[in-house]
């Protein structure tokens, strides 16, 4: 029997190897981030019956409205995040399937991540446990009001885009901490931003154009 977690066929390496290289073609750079994803089995983060597409360079359907995010921007956010030296604390808000989180716990010390939709924190619990991935705390929680009984955090990264910057955020932000962010008021579109935090306040980059679900707010009942 194939073992789940190496894959066969189109979960195989060597159809993970292939997505890497037009990551490193996209332009992205780190070669620890390349590398991870390089190991890790996204198909095991989507239904089986679209693990055939999980190396293919798009977002996903996760159920209840939401997505797996595309590889290029899991890429470009970690990457972007990791500038600046290795991280302790990370903060990700928006779970979802656990991939990104995933991605995350190889390269940082320890990750707290919250989603809103407690059916996919569940899912995402046990694809981390089937991956013997110890270092994320995951919460049910409406990360627009981050997480501070764990803050400061040297990195935050969000995975749904609000309308404007949530103060929480910029707020539970450790001196010399990074926040990846999409955020605008524009339809389907939002500008990703780097925000780093420094003693004289808040310097703002602006990355790229980008297509996020929204950040909403509140718990559902
Ligand atoms: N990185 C994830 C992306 C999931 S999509 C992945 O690759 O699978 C974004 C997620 O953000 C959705 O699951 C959505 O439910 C969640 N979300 C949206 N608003 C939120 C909020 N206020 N608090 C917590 N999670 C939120």
């Amino acid at each position: 029997m194939n073992n789940p977690i190496s894959g066969a066929g189109m979960t195989s390496q060597r159809t993970r190897e292939r997505l890497i290289q037009r990551l490193r073609s996209a332009g992205i750079r780190n070669e620890q981030v390349l590398n991870v994803m390089c190991q890790m089995p996204r198909h095991l983060f989507v239904d089986e019956a679209l693990a055939s597409r999980a190396y293919e360079d798009t977002a996903l359907p996760i159920g209840f409205g939401q997505t797996i995010s595309q590889p290029f921007i899991v890429a470009r956010m970690t990457e972007a995040l990791l500038q600046g030296g290795p991280l302790k604390n990370v903060l990700e808000v928006g779970t979802g399937s656990g991939y990104q989180t995933a991605v995350l716990s190889r390269l940082v010390d320890r990750v707290y991540s919250v989603e809103r939709i407690a059916p996919l924190i569940e899912r995402a619990r046990q694809r981390l446990r089937t991956l013997k991935i110890r270092n994320v705390h995951l919460k049910h929680s409406d990360g627009l009001c981050g997480l501070p009984e764990y803050a400061p955090f040297d990195g935050i990264l969000a995975a749904a885009a609000p309308e404007e910057l949530p103060k929480a955020l910029l707020e539970q932000l450790a001196i010399g901490g990074r926040l990846l962010i999409p955020a605008g008021r524009q339809g389907n579109t939002q500008v990703l931003y780097r925000i780093t935090r420094s003693k004289a306040g808040f310097q703002q980059e602006e990355l790229e154009q980008v297509s996020f679900v929204p950040m909403v707010s509140g718990i559902p009942v």
